[in-house]
């Protein structure tokens, strides 16, 4: 097995458990390919743990494991399945939520696999096209310790690796699932993502308690989860908007699958910004709004052009809240770590000339988790306030 060595300040930090060796930060390993297993090294040449290679990430080594019992193959698959499994039975309430991620990557420390499980399917996207070696093998540990009706691969970041069912039957072209008691239909090839957006559930959970006798404007609203929480919590009326019609298309028939009547409701297919300045326009106001745009900063190079335009978005959502009503604020970027992103909605709060108390803060639920030592991993933060 190929091996590299360390630097010495790095060390600590991968015993500490952060699970990423950049390639500017070891040397270089020669030979060795992409998908292959590399032992680290520490002082004195003595191994310190093993690694996934990338031949062309920036991220060149992701961490397997720092123990001495563990190698890297077919027994630690398993015992990384388990041990998730294990979690999310503990973290949820597997009666009325059937929709979760099962693998959350570096979290259940099997770094750049996700897998989210829809109603007994699963759903397999990777991070780097190191794992490709070793899939088969990851579907053995996934089959045997989760018994899905079938697993299905939805590709790799940033890259065009074709999406292909891996084992089992075929997911249908919508799946019901639960999420807390509520309806969502899930369609894991045209969906973003791997069709949900899990990490918003006890987020969406904490509306519906807060949404009774509310009027409430929802932007970005996906396939509906958030106006769904709302108005199944006693929203009079829900106002969805977002930019792709196949999500608000998604998002009406939610409703009725939830026994809601749609047409009570609005579904807007439009861009935010422009939608918040048609609301500003005609002096609407809500007393709930929902903010949880896509990722403004992708790149670390893009933080500055994405803190005006969260701070911009934020302001102009502030605006249309009743004086005494709620704001519910996200981010999923995880270069705005939760100190700036409370920054940013001081800064439009100011600029809409608003107070903001703050009732709830939160980040990723249980069924992500993130290693302490792996800030970078951290990406969703979650605010709901009063708006004076
Ligand atoms: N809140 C959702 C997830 C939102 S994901 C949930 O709980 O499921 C972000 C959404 O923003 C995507 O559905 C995307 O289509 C939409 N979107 C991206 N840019 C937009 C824009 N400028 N205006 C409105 N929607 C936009």
């Amino acid at each position: 097995m190929a091996t590299v060595v360390v630097p010495d300040r790095l060390t600590s930090h991968v015993a500490a458990g952060h699970p990423w060796l950049y390639v500017n930060a070891v040397p270089a390993i020669p030979g060795a390919r992409t998908g292959e297993f590399v032992t680290l090294l520490g002082q004195g040449r003595r191994p310190i743990g093993q690694a996934l290679f990338d031949a062309d990430s920036p991220i060149a080594l992701r961490v397997l494991s720092t123990r001495k019992d563990e190698t890297p193959g077919p027994a630690l698959w398993h015992r990384r399945v388990d041990q998730a499994l294990s979690l999310r039975r503990s973290v949820l309430d597997l009666r009325h939520t059937d929709c979760f991620r099962l693998l959350h990557g570096e979290g259940d420390r099997l770094p750049g696999v996700v897998v989210d499980h829809y109603a007994g399917f699963l759903v397999l996207k990777l991070d780097t096209p190191a794992w490709l070696p070793h899939l088969e093998q990851l579907c053995d540990a996934l089959e045997h310790h989760v018994r899905p009706r079938g697993i299905f691969f939805k590709g790799i970041s940033g890259e065009h690796e074709a999406p292909r069912n891996l084992r089992g039957d075929e997911p249908p072209e919508h799946i019901l699932v639960r999420e807390h008691g509520m309806r969502l239909a899930v369609d894991v090839r045209r969906g973003q993502k791997t069709g949900l957006f899990l990490d918003q559930r006890e987020n969406r959970a904490l509306v519906r308690q807060v949404a009774r006798d509310r009027r409430v404007l929802n932007l970005f609203s996906y396939t509906g989860g958030f106006s769904l929480a709302a108005a199944l919590g006693g929203a009079t009326h829900v106002t969805s908007v977002d930019l792709a019609r196949g999500a608000i298309d998604g998002a009406r028939h939610n409703f009725s699958a939830n026994d809601l009547d749609p047409t009570a409701h609005s579904f807007v297919t439009a861009d935010a910004f422009e939608h918040l300045a048609a609301c500003a326009a005609a002096r609407e106001l809500f007393d709930l709004v929902i903010v949880d745009p896509p990722s403004f900063a992708p790149r670390k190079q893009a933080l500055r052009a994405a803190e005006a335009a969260y701070t911009k978005l934020n302001a102009a959502a502030i605006r249309q809240v009743r004086p005494g009503g709620l704001v519910a604020c996200a981010s999923c970027s995880s270069h705005v770590p939760m100190d700036l992103f409370l920054q940013i909605l001081r800064e439009s709060a100011r600029t809409a000339r608003r107070a903001l108390r703050v009732l709830e803060i939160r980040q990723e639920p249980g069924d992500h988790p993130t290693p302490l030592h792996f800030p970078e991993g951290r990406y969703l933060k979650f605010v709901l306030a009063l708006a004076e």
